[in-house]
């Protein structure tokens, strides 16, 4: 069992808020909210990140965070829009390694966003579009 602080959480071996559990996934809030109301899913069982965790578990984390940003709409949470939010790895900013979609309401003037690279604003000729678009589709089987 690796050292994981989302495995103690499911374990009941660290503390945590919960606001839903089933037989595949759990969600509780996130101790450092981006807003109040940020809430987490994650699989039971541990995966460090999305390529060793299998694709129907994938899809109910997703279903599950859908149902989620469904009821924060509905909790008298502020909560204007909603971003799920999935870090697949260091260098995409994950820090936990137990995958994780961030379920986080968001209203405007919340001070949250994403930056973009000096490499979006320059945008790409259709070859190099395609060019990508062979590699990608090349490993999709
Ligand atoms: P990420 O950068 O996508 O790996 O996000 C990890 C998230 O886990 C951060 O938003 C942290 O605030 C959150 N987090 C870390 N430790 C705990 C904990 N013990 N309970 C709840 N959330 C946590
Ligand atoms: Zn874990």
């Amino acid at each position: 069992m690796p050292d994981c602080i989302f495995c103690d959480i499911l374990s009941g071996l660290a503390p945590a808020s919960f606001v839903y559990r089933d037989e595949q996934c759990a969600a509780f809030m996130d101790i450092r909210p981006v807003n109040p109301g940020h809430v987490l899913v994650v699989p039971l069982a541990h995966a460090a990140e999305l390529t060793v965790l299998d694709e129907k578990t994938g899809a109910h984390l997703f279903r599950v965070g859908q149902r989620l940003a469904g009821a924060l709409r509905r909790s008298g949470v502020k909560c204007e829009g909603v971003n799920l939010f999935l870090a697949d790895g260091a260098a995409a900013g994950q820090e936990v390694l137990h995958v994780h979609l961030h379920v986080i309401p968001r209203f405007r003037k919340d001070g949250f966003g994403l930056r973009f690279s000096p490499a979006y604003f320059i945008r790409p000729p259709r070859s190099e579009l395609e060019k990508n678009a062979e590699l990608i589709r090349n490993q999709l089987g």
